[in-house]
């Protein structure tokens, strides 16, 4: 048991742009920034501060422009913006991002709900973002929804999985973000599926975005590590889900993944003291308690 466990883990944070992209209220720029300040100090080395999708559809990331421009010029962490199109492109472009992230789903019903586009109408509108993405020196990071189950579909494939994931690769994606966007995956399915995608992708171009919506998202972790995979997104407190996926709740919450790993010996970069105070900010901003366990515990034991 756990004889091939990485020694070093990334984690991607996800909160500022996952996690406020589905609050209510509208958290203000400099408020935002303070949360991401908070997550740096804590030791996460990639941040998605925010996404460039149409303002009418996520009115939260209205700002967009103003959280990158105010971090521009700094390149430690890195920080990275979702980008759904060559007009989202225009937008993130013109601040210096090292890193942007386009995101489809592998089941055709979820991507035209998502993104009002077929896959195939998809992957042409993507052409462009990765040719100018190229040009430009920026790396594109593919997230890839639906991977464990669609909440229109029901199951997915891993061949189909594959298709996608290869093709995006080819595109030239530097990195798969496999997504349990219903969170409904077990670690059984995940190993299937995995092992299914690695036998045509090398483990370093893969990275797991689990949903904790049903309990699972840990234990999914736990076979990829096992398989090999090293990248994996967590959003701070577990802030966020998907806004056109029902029922969808609960991104993997950043504490609860930096606790388990560091308990397994894992090194991760991250202070869990610090990012508890992150974890803190995130949850006086929105005003609520947010669902991340460790996060709880770590704030009780701190009184
Ligand atoms: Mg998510």
């Amino acid at each position: 048991m756990f004889t091939s466990l990485p020694a070093h883990v990334r984690v991607y944070e996800v909160g500022p742009r996952d996690g406020l992209q589905n609050e209510k209220v509208f958290i203000s720029t400099p408020d935002k920034l303070r949360l991401i300040d908070a997550l740096a100090a804590a030791g996460l080395s990639t941040i998605e501060v925010t996404s460039f999708v149409n303002p009418r559809w996520i009115p939260p990331l209205a700002d967009a422009e103003h959280v990158v421009a105010a971090l521009a010029g700094r390149t430690s962490p890195r920080f990275s913006a979702l980008v759904p199109n060559e007009r989202g492109l225009d937008r993130a472009l013109a601040h210096g991002l090292p890193e942007v992230a386009v995101f489809m789903s592998a089941s055709e019903s979820h991507n035209a709900k998502n993104v009002n586009k077929s896959i195939a109408e998809t992957y042409l509108a993507f052409e462009a973002v990765f040719a100018r993405c190229a040009a430009a020196g920026i790396a594109v990071r593919a997230y890839v929804s639906t991977v464990w189950g669609c909440p229109y579909e029901g199951h997915v494939s891993p061949d189909r999985v594959l298709e996608v994931a290869l093709r995006l690769l080819d595109m030239g994606a530097y990195e798969i973000s496999l997504g349990d966007t219903i969170g409904i995956g077990t670690p059984r399915q995940t190993a299937t599926l995995l092992e299914t995608l690695l036998t045509d992708i090398p483990a370093n171009r893969l990275a797991m975005h689990m949903h904790d919506t049903r309990g699972t998202a840990l234990a999914n972790c736990v076979v990829g590590l096992e398989l090999g995979i090293t990248t994996f997104d967590a959003s701070v407190g577990g802030m966020g889900g998907c806004p056109y996926a029902p029922g969808a709740s609960g991104n993997l919450a950043t504490e609860d993944l930096v606790y388990m790993l560091h308990g397994m010996g894992i090194s991760t970069g991250v202070d869990l003291v610090a990012l508890t105070a992150a974890g803190r900010l995130a949850q006086s901003l929105v005003g609520r308690t947010l669902p991340g366990r460790a996060l709880a515990a770590l704030i009780a034991s701190e009184n």
